[in-house]
């Protein structure tokens, strides 16, 4: 292994692969230490293993941050084009799925090849199994104890990632270095994740785990709201839906949901009141599944129970009311979430006032980068957060 190199990058995910081969490309001496026995773990299982590498349409509102337009520079300077044009030139073949969501046709592998060989390109040296133990500056820049021996290195790279999914590599070592470094970091949360709910609240819905329904779904600190699939599982809500939402949730808060996002429910309840012979439960499974509203009725308490098997037009007009609203707008308080163990990624991490924009150099200690989702920026579901990897890993990668 080089003893001094112009930049060591500690993580061999998407952020510290892309930065590293960027950087070599460039001409650098590069070094990468990933602690885990196999690079780019989480491209290999993201995406169902066909790794959904990017989004058509990426803004800074995509993202959540302390500073919303902290990613823009980055954005602008290597964007969705460019890593398409990338993937083109590596002959990866991909397709648009939902919402403008890439994916690779084959598997997340090719993501990782072409990784390999842009590293393989810059003649990066990449060092694993090797964990690095402690990071300080040293004469011409940072001095780094490793298991594989000491590396002095004119600048560093943090691109260690979140806390999510622990068992495949996930540590707190660049927050860690942040703090030693004096830089804040805002406590991290579990975000793009299931959320669950007191078990005896949730009994009556745990019946209904595997059920999806299309829903518009909030929560009460943001305005943000999405328009998504949300699923039942035994111990709560997940689905897109509730994934998205989980970033903005923070705990205490309630989550409202929208079972019949398309239309105005009671205008509809009460044309078909005059149309039809049907019961209530019945008319109700035109817009959500028929077992969520015999479940939904039931959990509303005697009265509004008993009127789910009758005739629509036997339902008085206030009861109507009282459930189109409740569809329209069911609170409920999640108890948490599934935590790390589940996430797909991280909320929180380095704050963006502690880094340049155009570099994602720290501000205080000039050669001391932090990259990816170790910062405070994270990503909607959708191949948002693979695009922050790639641009937040470029701009660093050209600043080396
Ligand atoms: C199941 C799952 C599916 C996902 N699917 C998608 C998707 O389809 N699209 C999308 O945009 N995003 C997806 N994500 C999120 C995406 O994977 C991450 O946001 C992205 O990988 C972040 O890249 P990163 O390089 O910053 O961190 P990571 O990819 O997490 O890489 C960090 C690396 O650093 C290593 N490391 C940690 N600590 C140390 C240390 N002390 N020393 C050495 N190495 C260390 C880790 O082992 C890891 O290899 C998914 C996440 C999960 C968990």
């Amino acid at each position: 292994m080089l003893t001094e190199v112009d930049a060591a990058i500690v993580g061999g995910g998407a952020a510290g692969l892309w930065c590293a081969a960027v950087a070599g490309r460039r001409g650098k001496r590069v070094v990468l230490f990933e602690h885990s026995a196999r690079l780019a773990e989480k491209i290999r299982i993201s995406g169902g293993g066909r790794c959904n590498f990017t989004n058509r349409d990426v803004a800074a509102h995509n993202f959540v941050s302390e500073d919303p337009a902290f990613c823009e520079a980055a954005l602008r300077r290597f964007g969705v084009a460019d890593f398409i044009r990338l993937i083109k030139r590596h002959r990866i073949a991909f397709h648009e799925k939902h919402k403008g969501q890439l994916f690779c046709d084959e598997s997340s592998e090719a993501i990782i090849r072409m990784l390999l060989a842009e590293c393989r390109a810059g003649a990066v040296e990449l060092v694993y199994p090797a964990s690095v133990s402690s990071i300080v500056r040293g004469d011409c820049g940072y001095r780094l104890e490793t298991t594989r021996g000491r590396i002095d290195a004119k600048k560093v790279v943090i691109a260690t990632g979140g806390l999510s999914i622990p068992k495949i590599g996930a540590s707190d070592f660049g927050y860690r270095i942040a703090r030693q470094f004096g830089l804040r970091v805002i406590e991290p949360r579990a975000a793009l994740v299931p959320l669950k709910f007191p078990q005896d609240t949730w009994r009556p819905f745990a019946e209904l785990a595997g059920i999806a329904a299309p829903v518009r779904i909030g929560t009460g600190g943001s305005t943000q709201t999405f328009l998504e699939d949300l699923l039942f599982t035994h111990r709560g809500i997940s689905g897109p839906a509730v994934l998205q939402i989980s970033t903005f949730w923070t705990p205490g808060q309630d989550i409202s949901i929208d079972f019949a996002p398309a239309i105005d429910l009671l205008a509809e309840l009460k044309r078909q009141k005059d149309q039809t012979r049907q019961t209530l439960a019945t008319v109700l499974a035109q817009w959500l599944p028929r077992r969520l509203a015999h479940e939904w009725l039931n959990a509303q308490g005697p009265e509004i129970a008993a009127l789910a098997e009758r005739k629509i037009a036997e339902v008085g007009n206030r009861a109507l009311a009282l459930i189109a609203a409740g569809l329209k707008d069911w609170r409920i308080v999640p108890s948490g979430s599934e935590g790390f163990q589940k996430a797909e990624v991280t909320r929180g991490g380095v704050a963006t006032c502690e880094l340049d924009a155009d570099t994602l150099s720290s501000r205080d200690h000039p050669g001391l980068f932090f990259i990816g989702e170790v910062v405070d920026v994270t990503g909607w579901l959708g191949g948002y957060n693979f695009q922050w990897a790639w641009s937040s890993g470029f701009v660093a990668g050209e600043a080396l």
